[in-house]
C-alpha cells in the first residue's frame, strides 16, 4: 500500500466522502423524523425497595419508515456531534413535559417523576434554561416531577458554569441524577458541590455483580458514597431476582431494569399501573 500512495489517498478520500455522505443522510433523516412524527418516548419504571413504581425514565425511540425501530445508541452519538442534539433534546423535553402534564390528571400516574436524559452539548446551549422553562409553562407540567439525568462528562470542564446552571434549574424545582456513575471521570470532590439528588450506578457494574468481586466492591462503595453525601442511589440494568437481592443486601433501595419492567409506551405503563393499583 505504501508504494501506491496515490491510490491509497484516493481510497481514503472516497471512504471519507462516503462517511460524510452517510452522516448527512442520517442527519437529514433525523430532521425529518422530528418533523414527521417518527419519534416516540418510551418509559421505563424506577422502583423502590418494595418494587413500587416511583417514577419513569424517558427513552427515545425512532420509528424509521424503512429501517424499523432504531435504538438511541444508533443515532444519539451522531446527533451529539452537531447541534442536532439540541433540536432533538428540545423535542424530548417538550414531549416529556406534555406527558407529565397528562399524568397529573391520572391518579395512577400523578405521583410519578419523569427522568429525561440530557446531553452535555444540549445542557450547555445558551438557550437551554429558557427553552425548558417555556416547555414547562406551555404544558403546565409540575417542575418538581421532572428529573434531569446528566453524566460525568458534563463535569470535566466548565464546572463552575455547570454548577451555576444546575442551581438555576434547581430553583425552578427540577431534580438531578448523575447517570452511568462510575464510568466517567468525575472528581469526587465536585460531587458534594453539585445540587444532585441521585446517583445511578452504571449497569456495567450490575451486570457482573454476582461473579466479579471487583464490581461488587464498586457497587458497595457507590452506595456508601451516596449515603454519606445524602444522595439516593439507584441501580440500573437489574435483570434478575438474584441481582436485585444482592443489591438489597448491599444497601441499595432503588432499582431499574428488565427484572422490574422494560421500556414501553407510556400508555402501556399507564394501563398496567391502573390495573395493578400502584
Ligand atoms: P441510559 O440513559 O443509560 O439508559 C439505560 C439504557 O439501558 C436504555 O437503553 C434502556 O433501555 C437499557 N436498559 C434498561 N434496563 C435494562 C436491563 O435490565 N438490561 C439491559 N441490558 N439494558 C437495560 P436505550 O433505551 O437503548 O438507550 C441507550 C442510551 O441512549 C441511554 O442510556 C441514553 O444515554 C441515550 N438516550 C436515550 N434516550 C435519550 C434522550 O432522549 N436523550 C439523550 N440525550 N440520550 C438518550
Ligand atoms: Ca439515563
Ligand atoms: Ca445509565
Ligand atoms: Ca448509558
Amino acid at each position: 500500500a505504501k508504494a501506491d500512495g496515490r491510490n491509497t489517498l484516493h481510497f481514503f478520500n472516497k471512504a471519507m466522502q462516503n462517511e460524510v455522505n452517510q452522516r448527512s443522510r442520517v442527519e437529514a433523516a433525523l430532521r425529518q423524523a422530528i418533523d414527521h412524527d417518527q419519534l416516540e418516548l418510551h418509559v421505563q419504571p424506577l422502583v423502590d425497595s418494595q418494587a413500587c413504581v416511583t417514577g419513569m425514565e424517558a427513552l427515545l425511540r425512532w420509528q424509521h419508515p424503512e429501517l424499523g425501530r432504531l435504538s438511541p445508541a444508533d443515532f444519539i452519538p451522531l446527533a451529539e456531534s452537531s447541534d442536532l442534539i439540541v433540536l432533538l433534546g428540545d423535542w424530548v423535553l417538550r414531549q416529556a413535559c406534555r406527558l407529565l402534564a397528562d399524568w397529573a390528571g391520572d391518579p395512577a400516574m400523578a405521583r410519578l417523576s419523569l427522568a429525561v436524559n440530557i446531553s452535555p452539548r444540549q445542557f450547555r446551549h445558551p438557550d437551554f434554561v429558557g427553552r425548558l422553562r417555556q416547555s414547562l409553562q406551555h404544558s403546565g407540567a409540575d417542575p418538581t416531577r421532572l428529573e434531569l439525568e446528566i453524566t460525568e462528562s458534563l463535569l470535566i470542564d466548565d464546572i463552575e458554569q455547570t454548577i451555576a446552571r444546575m442551581a438555576q434549574l434547581q430553583q425552578l424545582g427540577l431534580r438531578f441524577s448523575l447517570d452511568d456513575f462510575g464510568t466517567g471521570y468525575a472528581s469526587l470532590g465536585y460531587l458534594k458541590r453539585l445540587p444532585l439528588n441521585q446517583l445511578k450506578i452504571d449497569q456495567s457494574f450490575v451486570q457482573d455483580l454476582l461473579t466479579d468481586p471487583n464490581d461488587e466492591a464498586i457497587v458497595g462503595a457507590i452506595i456508601a458514597l451516596g449515603r454519606s453525601l445524602d444522595l439516593r442511589v439507584i441501580a440500573e440494568g437489574v435483570e434478575t431476582a438474584e441481582q436485585a437481592e444482592r443489591l438489597r443486601q448491599l444497601g441499595c433501595t432503588a432499582f431499574q431494569g428488565y427484572w422490574f419492567g422494560k421500556p414501553a409506551s407510556a400508555d402501556h405503563w399507564r394501563q398496567w399501573l391502573a390495573q395493578s393499583d400502584g
